[in-house]
């Protein structure tokens, strides 16, 4: 979960968080075997880019941080995504697609000595529909011989082909500089348009309801086909207006095209929640209301937590709940969903319609809560009473004092507080607690980071 929350940069417990901006991600690409692991080494200096993997092995970690000539930037790793060789054309178009979509910046890999191949062409299809910076790798160039493969690389038209040897480090000086050229300062993705509709991922494991409830919510309101001013839009979202105000739902076309269910499709599948929610303000994780829970929906509800977006836990299949399973699911909300009783919690059928109407007033609740400033002065004001009602715990003959705090963002929340030492995690929860009661801040996470002032 650390690792994903890498991925933008938020690490809401670290001792010394300045709550950085989030960091550029950058995804290298290519068909299996022209040495992106070997690349990501290189890249992020270590080895253990490379893992072992074996068919059916979800591999969660998604990205590594790097830094080159001084700046910090995030690499996704497709290297060793493969799990099977049947079908393996789909499997590169499905793995860039994703990994795209993640990234600020493509580094697109070609083995030189082999040169150009038809699944090449495909990727080099989906990267200009995404129209994101490409730097184009011709690797496997070992030495001066092997430059004119690199140069038939033109060929692609992606620009310069940067020679490069991942193995041994020729040419990846190069490559890094024209990374860092295409590479944003600041992710885009955690940028949040300023203006603009309100952007909305439906997220939750297969078979939840995800592309029923699309289809209710689109199918009864109008979708909105001309552009809006102002929206930069994928064509992978739709604009869809519910009671008169427009709504960007990202990432429909995944829900739409139901992926098919093949080995290491778990893995994608939450590559794919990943990418919604990192384009979202506001998730909405789907749960099956008739069906126990399961590790993979507590997973989607941390992925939303870690990635510092606005929550909305909607149980679909309303309708198929037997009242008898009622104290189960009453039991199960207590254990699984104990962290987000923050979030508010929506009873549908996207089947039927049932409540559907009550999902636009969760998500407004919830984007509220995250848009949420609390000035410094009410803050300090709180966290004065705060103090006084219940002070920090004498650890070792020594008291933490609180000196000072404010909010460092919004969108989510983040607060920092400037303190004389380290804070009990009890009393950070504490403090996260009296937040919550005094201020609200329904349905978004908030991190509390401390500095300690020597
Ligand atoms: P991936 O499947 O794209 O992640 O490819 P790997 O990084 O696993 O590399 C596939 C094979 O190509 C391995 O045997 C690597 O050692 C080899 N390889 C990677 N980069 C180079 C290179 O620059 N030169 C040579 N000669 N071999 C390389
Ligand atoms: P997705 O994989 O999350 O997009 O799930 P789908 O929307 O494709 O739904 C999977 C199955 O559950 C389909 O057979 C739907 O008809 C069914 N389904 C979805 N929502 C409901 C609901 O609220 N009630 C009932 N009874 N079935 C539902």
């Amino acid at each position: 979960d650390d690792d994903l929350a890498l991925l933008h940069g938020v690490h809401g417990d670290d001792e010394d968080d300045d709550a950085p901006a989030a960091l550029p991600v950058l995804a290298i690409v290519g068909r299996p075997n022209v040495g992106k692991s070997t690349l990501v080494n290189r890249v992020i200096g270590r080895r253990e880019a490379v893992v072992e993997d074996k068919p059916g092995v979800t591999r969660d970690r998604v990205s590594y941080p790097a830094e080159w000539a001084g700046r910090r930037f995030m690499v996704v790793d497709t290297g060793g995504w493969e799990v099977d060789v049947a079908g393996i054309d789909a499997r590169v178009a499905e793995q860039a697609e994703v990994a795209i979509a993640l990234a600020d910046a493509v580094v697109f890999v070609v083995d030189a000595t082999v040169g150009s191949t038809d699944t090449d062409e495909q990727v080099v299809r989906l990267l200009r529909r995404a129209g994101k910076p490409v730097v184009l790798c011709a690797n496997k160039v070992d030495g001066p011989a092997g430059e004119a493969d690199a140069a038939a690389l033109w060929a692609l038209g992606l620009g310069e082909p940067y020679p490069v040897s991942a193995l041994h480090g020729r040419g990846t000086g190069d490559l890094l500089d024209a990374v860092l050229d295409a590479l944003p300062e600041v992710s885009e993705h955690g940028v949040v348009r300023p203006q603009g509709p309100r952007r909305v991922a439906l997220v939750g494991r297969p078979n939840v309801g995800k592309s029923s409830l699309l289809n209710k919510v689109a199918g009864t309101q109008r979708v909105v086909v001309d552009e809006i001013a102002g929206t930069t839009r994928d064509p992978v979202d739709e604009l869809i207006e519910l009671k008169g105000v427009p709504w960007v739902f990202v990432d429909t076309a995944g829900i739409r095209r139901r992926v098919h269910q093949t080995q290491g499709a778990d893995f994608y599948a939450s590559l794919r929640t990943q990418a919604a929610i990192e384009k979202a303000e506001v998730a909405v994780v789907l749960l099956d209301a008739s069906q126990p829970m399961t590790e993979q929906d507590t997973r989607v509800v941390q992925q939303v937590i870690d990635a510092g977006r606005a929550l909305v836990i909607a149980y679909n299949k309303w309708d198929l709940m037997d009242e008898d399973r009622r104290p189960y699911l009453e039991r199960e909300i207590e254990k699984e969903l104990v962290q987000v009783t923050w979030a508010p919690r929506v009873n549908i059928s996207a089947k039927t319609g049932w409540h559907a109407e009550r999902l636009v007033p969760a998500l407004e609740r919830s984007l509220e809560s995250w848009d949420t400033r609390i000035s410094t002065g009410r803050l300090n004001a709180f966290l004065g009473e705060l103090v006084a009602a219940h002070p920090h715990p004498v650890r070792g003959g020594k008291q933490p004092r609180i000196l000072f705090a404010t909010q460092a963002s919004t969108r989510p929340p983040r607060f920092v507080v400037f303190t004389t030492g380290f804070l009990d995690p009890g009393y950070r929860r504490y403090i996260e607690r009296r937040l919550r009661e005094t201020f609200g801040f329904e349905g978004t996470p908030i991190t509390i980071s401390v500095r300690v002032r020597e």
